[in-house]
């Protein structure tokens, strides 16, 4: 197993301030005291091989190589300003970007049987140590420009496209109907993988470089798309997707069923200091309980991890592929497994009972068919194969799609796919409606927070190009 995803007792951190289970104690993954120590040791180990696949596998094509090479050197404020040109926010993607998947997965040291650089920690390293030194300014443009933009979502793609419109002088308002910018950064991905005080300093930056944040204000209630579009030059939607996939199933209408993000959130809202009804009422809280986690993917691993730090009694996940089939980081569901997960592969639920709330899944146990026309094999039901599971909490990881965002927006002309994500021209994210603009999850269905923010830059750039275009049709009127 990679060293790196080893538990270890790092002293200071105690299992209480961690939140972490009894089952497990004293567990920090390695790497936080590792990037301390090592980033130079690392940086120094790649060699520079002339072909960097990292940087092709990375989406903001990052400039990995020299970011590395300054870091050997011991040049961090240098290699802070190359890794920050291509990225909005490396501190976020260097915590949790699948590094396996992307630049650490493409490593030719890698390849060669010698362990990857630790590409992602360094990354997430050097720009802490820019924050700490103070090296990291808020944005000021060499003009002020009159033309705005408002933004509709202020997660990762509307972050960072602020953050680059800004430095070309727009008077940029971001929209949230959540209470706290961030997105999923702040309410879905857990404190364990991100550190919300690094999601909270983003944003305090944002504001001191005079990005306006508006918050509790949800388009398609508190103002149409239309009424944005006449405050404003040009539109961003960067809503991200929040429909979550269902389980109808006999008895999924039981009470303490409920979806991931409502765990997740209410989880995310209790670190942060908010009094949380629902969690404090037991609603939300695995303290003690079983629970029953449904799906494979990023998500159902977060909630399985945040059950465990909770203290719940058993945690079991339900998929019904086998683990080499799971969707989800490699990396994660080891994380998992080795704090106590229990996975029960190729199983899917086929009915819950209780009296008035949960009290046991039955699971059909599955086999693997044919392949279906993703290449993916399908499962099968074993007919009379039945298992039951103890459960008093059943959370759905079953997934998201994107919520009807033209009807919701009361904006029927605005076109979607299939799928329902926004129609946009690649080249430069414009959709069918003039001035506006769409990024991140809601124009690629549920992804990464690295393409996220590689959206919020292309969209910038589409809409700075955009406004530009305005002002010379203005003149030539
Ligand atoms: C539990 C979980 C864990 C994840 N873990 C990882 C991970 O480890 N690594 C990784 O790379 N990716 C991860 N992802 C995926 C990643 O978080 C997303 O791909 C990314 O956040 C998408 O960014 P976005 O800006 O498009 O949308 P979001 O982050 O979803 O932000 C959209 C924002 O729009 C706001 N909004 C929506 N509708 C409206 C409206 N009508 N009016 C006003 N505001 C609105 C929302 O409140 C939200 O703040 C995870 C996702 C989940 C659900
Ligand atoms: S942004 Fe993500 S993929 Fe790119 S170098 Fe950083 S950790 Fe790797």
């Amino acid at each position: 197993m990679n060293k790196m995803l080893k538990f270890v007792n790092i002293g200071k951190e105690t299992p209480e301030k961690l939140g972490a289970s009894n089952r497990k104690e004293n567990f920090l993954e390695i790497y936080k005291e590792f990037i301390d120590s090592k980033a130079k040791e690392q940086a120094s180990r790649c060699s520079q091989c002339g072909t960097p696949f990292c940087q092709v596998h990375c989406p903001l094509n990052n400039n990995i190589p020299d970011w590395l090479k300054l870091t050997a050197e011991g040049r961090l404020k240098d290699a802070y300003e190359i890794s920050s040109a291509t990225n909005s926010m490396p501190e976020v993607c260097g915590s949790i970007c699948p590094q396996d998947r992307l630049c650490e997965g493409n490593c030719v040291i890698e390849q060669s049987g010698h362990g990857t650089v630790t590409i992602g920690a360094i990354e997430k390293f050097i720009t802490n140590t820019a924050w700490e030194n103070g090296w990291i300014e808020p944005i000021k443009p060499l003009s002020e420009n009159k033309q705005s933009v408002g933004i509709i979502g202020a997660g990762p793609a509307g972050i960072a496209a602020a953050m680059e419109l800004r430095k070309e002088g727009y008077q940029i308002t971001l929209y949230d109907r959540y209470d706290r910018a961030g997105g999923l950064l702040i309410y879905g991905i857990p404190n364990f993988k991100l550190d919300k005080k690094i999601v909270l300093r983003r944003i305090k930056y944002l504001e001191k470089s005079k990005i306006k944040i508006v918050t509790n204000f949800e388009v398609g209630k508190d103002a149409s798309l239309k009424d944005l579009k006449e405050k404003h030059d040009a539109i961003l939607i960067a809503t991200g997707v929040y429909k979550a996939r269902e389980v109808d199933l006999p008895g999924s209408n039981l009470k303490n069923i409920f979806p991931a993000m409502n765990f997740l959130t209410a989880s995310n809202k209790k670190g942060l200091g908010d009094t949380v009804k629902e969690f404090d009422n037991g609603t939300y809280n695995a303290e003690g309980k079983n629970i029953v986690v449904i799906g494979g993917g990023d998500t159902a691993m977060d909630c399985v991890r945040t059950a465990i730090r909770q203290k719940a009694k058993s945690v079991s996940c339900l998929y019904r592929r086998d683990k080499v089939n799971m969707p989800g980081s490699a990396r994660e569901v080891a994380n998992a497994e080795e704090e106590g997960v229990n996975f029960i592969w190729l199983s899917s639920p086929k009915s819950f009972e209780g009296k008035h709330q949960v009290e046991k899944v039955i699971i059909n146990k599955m086999r693997l068919g044919e392949p279906d026309s993703s290449g993916r094999q399908t499962p099968k039901i074993i007919e009379g194969a039945e298992e039951s599971l103890e459960a008093d909490i059943v959370i759905k990881a079953l997934g998201f799609d994107p919520e009807n965002i033209p009807k919701l927006f009361n904006e029927q002309d605005l076109e979607v796919t299939k799928w329902g994500t926004i129609k946009t021209d690649l080249k430069n994210l414009k959709t069918n409606i003039e001035g506006v603009f769409a990024a991140g999850d809601i124009v690629r269905g549920a992804s990464l927070v690295v393409w996220a923010i590689r959206d919020g830059r292309d969209a910038a750039k589409g809409i700075s190009r955009y406004l530009k275009s305005l002002i010379k049709k203005n003149k030539a009127a």
